[in-house]
């Protein structure tokens, strides 16, 4: 370990003044008597979390000559960021948009991110709730993200931007990159991509693991497994922020800022109870999050900075059903089922996964069935889709007469699953799919460990329904499911496949029945995926206190930071980009 250091005069005389602050900002009661916090380890610059957004906030840090410690709270680097898709909407003129001829601009990204006029297909404007000087912050640093990513060796797989998979990013000019995955093992499944599909295939271990070296090679310090617990500022309501407290293994270690601490914890859709400040729907049996268990999100970035004074920032834009925020599972029998991420045996994390999951290949193979045995939509149902480039046409820039482009549809599956029972509680409580043997065949499931998730309460089978009800363990259940009621629910849709039509859910002309022992339960509850909702920034990635006044050497961005409703890399990966360079611009504390 390295040796203690000491700080400043100036700051051991007004730390010691406010010894009570100073321990409830988190030093030990000998630190703060004597005024003397002992510091474990030191850097100009220390971020947490190793993301979208710490990756780049380090290495551009370090790259201009601040000297970078990142602790991580895991075991490898990457969060969210490792495990996604890695389709990324970086424009405003990148020289790939130059070399394909599209015309964009910074000007142009600001105009789409703001254009208040634009609604989802549900009514919500995405981008109405965006902070405008945030907003403008992304727009002028879009490209320059982009060609730092060129320039730390991150690769696509297309030469020219699109549109394709990818939300709300702006509705004029294709931006869409798509990153190459590479040879790197994937997190996901402890292999190399396989060489047939690697020239296509896109994801987050093309993105990450290129930046990680990069880091290291400027010299950043990872220390993985190390927690931040705590953020220390001189006393809990002033003055500057001085570092943070961590935990590695049962130790607890402080970690000296000199300049600034970078909060890039990736957001709070992991924590129950902090995400329900947002969404009193998002109860605990939402524990699918999309990136889990690789990382969580579990607020801790937040909960620090409120804990000195910090404003949350954006809180509507958590609960718009916008785009990715809650998704349909795509797997089935599993806890993680988010439909983009498959968690196979070779992968590091697969103990803490547990299974993979059956991926469902058409709806019209299973019913799905509330915690009481009853149906609640139409299984074929999808979510609200994000902005897309060109979905609302003909589109007149920051109009009113969008108004009438937009498509709205009828409430859909996610808010249906989410919907009460009448229990007294928020949460729409467990959904089950049913299905029979017949159906386990036309999908070509094989419904055994590992596929599907028995040991923890994700999977049941018997061989009729009345047992199916009977098996299915309170694991995740708030009330019993009554066996008469799941009977009657399969005899009920039994008859919608005899007469063709779905009288109750409208389901396009029921396929199959559900009659072919043995009879399945497998888990479906909606995925939490986004965080669009944190700590409040300015445009310079400062985090400001409640009076809106800027917390000294404290920035943060991603997941963790409020106020820029969008899905995913891209306001990440700039938010990094600007916080590494202001965090290394900060004055010196000696
Ligand atoms: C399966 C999947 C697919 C996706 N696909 C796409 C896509 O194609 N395009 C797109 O734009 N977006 C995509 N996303 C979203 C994108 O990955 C996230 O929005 C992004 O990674 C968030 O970046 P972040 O830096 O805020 O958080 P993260 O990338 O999650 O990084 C946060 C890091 O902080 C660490 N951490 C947390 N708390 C602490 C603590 N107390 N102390 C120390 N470390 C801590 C975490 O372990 C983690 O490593 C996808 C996400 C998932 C899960």
């Amino acid at each position: 370990m390295a040796e203690k250091t000491r700080v400043s005069r100036r700051e051991l005389i007004r730390t010691a003044a406010v010894t009570g602050a100073a321990a409830a900002a988190g030093y030990s009661p000998a630190q703060a008597q004597t005024g003397q916090p002992g510091w474990d380890r030191e850097a100009d610059v220390v971020v947490i979390g190793s993301g979208a957004c710490g990756m780049p906030a380090a290495i551009r840090a370090r790259e201009l000559g601040s000297s970078v410690i990142v602790v991580e709270a895991e075991a490898d680097i990457g969060g969210h960021a490792i495990c996604s898709g890695a389709n990324i909407p970086l424009g405003g003129g990148t020289s790939f948009q130059k070399r394909a001829g599209i015309e964009d601009s910074p000007d142009l990204v600001f105009r789409d991110l703001t254009d208040w006029s634009l609604t989802e297909p549900n009514g919500y404007a995405d981008y109405r709730f965006n902070d405008r000087e945030i907003m403008r912050a992304f727009a002028d640093n879009c490209a320059q993200t982009f060609e730092f990513l060129v320039d730390h060796g991150v690769k696509f797989v297309n030469e020219k931007p699109d549109g394709r998979a990818g939300s709300a990013h702006g509705n004029s000019v294709p931006r869409q990159m798509h990153v190459w995955a590479g040879d790197w093992p994937q997190v996901q499944t402890g292999r190399p991509t396989p060489m047939e599909v690697r020239a296509q295939t896109s994801n987050g271990n093309g993105l990450m693991r290129p930046l990680e070296s990069a880091a290291r090679k400027a010299g950043v310090e990872f220390l993985l497994e190390h927690r931040m617990t705590t953020i220390h500022r001189t006393a809990p309501n002033g003055g500057r922020v001085l570092g943070v407290a961590v935990t590695n293994r049962g130790r607890n270690l402080s970690i000296r800022a000199r300049k600034a601490v970078v909060v890039a914890t990736g957001g709070s859709s992991g924590n129950v109870n902090f995400r329900r400040m947002f969404d009193p729907r998002l109860t605990e049996e939402y524990c699918g999050l999309a990136g889990m268990p690789w990382s969580n999100q579990d607020a801790s970035g937040e909960l620090a900075g409120l804990a000195i004074g910090a404003s949350l920032w954006g809180a509507a834009n958590q609960t718009l059903e916008i785009g990715d925020n809650i998704t349909k599972p795509g797997k089935i029998g599993c806890q993680y089922g988010y439909v983009n991420l498959t968690w196979m045996p070779g992968s590091r994390v697969f103990d803490k996964a547990r299974a993979s999951g059956l991926r469902v290949g058409n709806w019209q193979d299973v019913i799905l069935v509330n915690m009481l045995g009853k149906r609640f939509y139409d299984e074929t149902g999808g979510g609200y889709p994000g902005n897309r480039y060109n979905t609302v046409s003909p589109y007149f820039p920051h109009s009113y007469r969008n108004a009438r482009n937009v498509k709205f549809n009828p409430p859909d599956w996610i808010p249906a699953a989410m919907g009460g029972i009448g229990d007294g509680h928020n949460g729409g409580g467990a959904i089950w799919a049913i299905f029979d043997a017949d159906a386990g065949a036309r999908e070509k499931w094989n419904p055994v460990a590992p596929n599907v998730d028995y040991d923890a309460g994700f999977f049941f089978s018997a061989n009729s329904i009345s047992d199916l009800a009977k098996k299915i363990r309170m694991d995740h259940q708030r009330v019993p499911m009554a066996a008469d009621d799941l009977e009657d629910t399969v005899s009920r849709y039994n008859s919608f496949v005899d007469s063709g039509v779905d009288q109750d859910f409208a389901k396009p002309k029921p396929l199959y029945k559900i009659a072919k022992a043995p009879f399945y339960a497998a888990w479906a509850a909606p995925v939490v995926h986004d965080t669009r909702a944190g700590l409040r920034i300015n445009g310079k990635s400062q985090v400001l206190d409640m009076k809106g006044e800027v917390i000294a050497s404290l920035y943060s961005g991603g997941e963790s930071a409020g106020g820029f409703s969008m899905h995913g890399l891209a306001r990440c990966l700039c938010q990094g980009f600007v916080a590494g360079k202001n965090a290394h611009d900060e004055r010196v504390e000696i």
